[in-house]
């Protein structure tokens, strides 16, 4: 029997084991192509197949209303950091950031380079641990765009619903929590996610955005940072990476199996609660966020001691757990636990938890 340990890791993270065996059955001979998806052209009618299914799969989960370009893009959600600003801040050249986390503050930078940018509601003050009220946020109704981070992939906090930007386009990276739930993507002007979290392998980066956007970027932009180079030939300016994008269709194929977006929110919500429930009902483990702004996806906990902390991460590894240890800039101990993560194994986590606090509490 194969061996596979629990691996809670904030990303790349666990794909569904369906989605690789799939793969695997598939791997050296492509549904009796005789190649593997990695071997073949990107202008063969096999990849063009695969493409196509990928982008048919995104649509139907998200709802995704056909004035929206759904685009596979290299470089991650890094690259979009300075993406963004490049197409689109135009024509004001301003744009407002939520910072609520390390990734919206590394977005801010990249932006600063492009134009104007003002932080328009933070809870830094407070060490991220919460995602800030609408009554505090201050929007400058003529921003090119606000940008918000939806999930806190390391502080472990979610949005639980976007913020109003009236008529501003809303950009969200939604790299830790794309496809964990149902979202009005009409609400958005531009969302973005890498995809080694919650929808595939590492190498492709999912932007979705309205085409109207497409129009403000400037003709200097170098070609391959234009989204319109990308949209204008469906993703296919230049190789995309195939086999990503390819196991992105499996994801798509495997979450509609499980009853789509709906249905992972649910499941999303037990998983969690599971855990949020272990520091609710007792005094060892200590959430390190508002509860109203818990993420389902990253869960972010304190012992009463490092000591403790290195102890539960040795016992953890001697079960079979692997990546538990929290971000090196904050500490502690953080459960990843994406939509592939199955219940059973967020259980025997819960389990273990119970059992440490037991012998050690
Ligand atoms: N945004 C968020 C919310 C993330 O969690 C990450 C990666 N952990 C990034 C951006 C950066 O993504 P990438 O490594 O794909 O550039």
């Amino acid at each position: 029997m194969t061996h596979r340990i629990i691996n809670f890791s904030a990303g790349p993270a666990v794909l569904p084991l369906e989605v690789l065996e799939e793969a695997q059955r598939d791997l050296v001979d492509y549904q009796g192509a005789g190649l593997s998806v990695m071997e073949m052209s990107h202008r063969s009618p096999h990849y063009d197949a695969i493409h196509r299914n990928a982008i048919e799969g995104l649509r139907s989960l998200m709802g995704i209303p056909d004035d929206y370009a759904v685009l596979f893009l290299q470089g991650g959600a890094s690259l979009q950091f300075s993406m963004v600003p490049m197409n689109l801040m135009h024509p004001a050249r301003k744009a407002d950031y939520i910072i609520t986390g390390a990734w919206s503050k590394k977005a801010l930078e990249e932006a600063k380079k492009e134009g104007e940018v003002r932080t328009a509601g933070s809870s830094e003050q407070t060490g991220f641990d919460r995602i800030p009220e609408a009554s505090e946020l201050d929007l400058d109704g003529e921003a090119d765009f606000l940008h918000f981070t939806s999930n806190n992939t390391i502080f472990g906090t979610q949005w639980k619903s976007e913020p109003e930007a009236g008529d501003v386009p809303l950009v969200a990276d939604m790299s830790s929590d794309i496809l964990s739930r149902p979202i009005d993507v009409s609400r958005y002007g531009l969302i973005y996610a890498g995809a080694q979290k919650n929808l595939g392998p590492a190498g492709v980066t999912l932007v979705i955005m309205r085409k109207e956007l497409l129009e403000r970027a400037p003709e200097s932009l170098p070609t391959m940072l234009g989204y319109r180079t990308h949209a204008d030939k469906n993703s296919l300016f230049n190789t995309p990476p195939c086999w990503s994008i390819y196991m992105v269709g499996l994801a798509c194929r495997w979450l509609q199996r499980q009853g789509g977006m709906e249905a992972m929110e649910k499941r999303n919500a037990e998983k969690a609660a599971k855990l949020y429930d272990v520091f609710d009902n007792g005094d060892f483990y200590r959430g390190t966020v508002e509860v109203a702004s818990r993420s389902p996806m990253n869960i972010p906990f304190r012992l009463p001691s490092e000591e403790l902390e290195s102890r539960f991460l040795e016992t953890t590894k001697e079960v079979g757990m692997t990546n538990l240890k929290g971000h090196r800039s904050v500490g502690g101990i953080r459960a990843s636990i994406y939509n592939a993560m199955p219940p059973e194994n967020v259980d025997r986590l819960v389990e273990l938890m119970r059992e440490f606090e037991r012998v050690s509490g």
